[in-house]
């Protein structure tokens, strides 16, 4: 719903530990949730001082991780949880990643 908040039910998720093997985890800049970082997108700045979708994980420099999710882009926008990750001293407009993170979303 719109404006709506529903807390996610990742964490109890998380508690499941069927994974032996080591995989490095990311946090979620948006919902705060841990996930293996090819679950997550990487988001960098980039070179006008916006943000940008890293596709491939690769661009030097400070990176923040978040579900290809919709709900998740508007939790970290509303945290400025980019501008505190990325440490962006200034307006950072997240909206600038939203085509980019619904179209991931839609496509897996
Ligand atoms: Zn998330």
């Amino acid at each position: 719903m719109a404006g709506g908040y529903a807390p996610s039910s990742l964490e109890e998720f998380d508690g499941c530990h069927h994974l032996d093997r080591h995989v490095p985890e990311r946090t979620c800049v948006g919902c705060r949730g841990k996930a293996p970082r090819h679950r997550l997108v990487r988001v960098v700045v980039s070179t006008d001082n916006g943000l940008t979708v890293d596709s491939t994980a690769t661009a030097p420099g400070r990176g923040a991780w978040i579900h290809p999710d919709e709900n998740c882009l508007n939790q970290a926008i509303k945290k400025r949880a980019f501008a505190r990750a990325l440490r962006i001293d200034g307006p950072c407009d997240g909206e600038t990643i939203r085509a980019q993170v619904v179209c991931l979303a839609r496509h897996g």
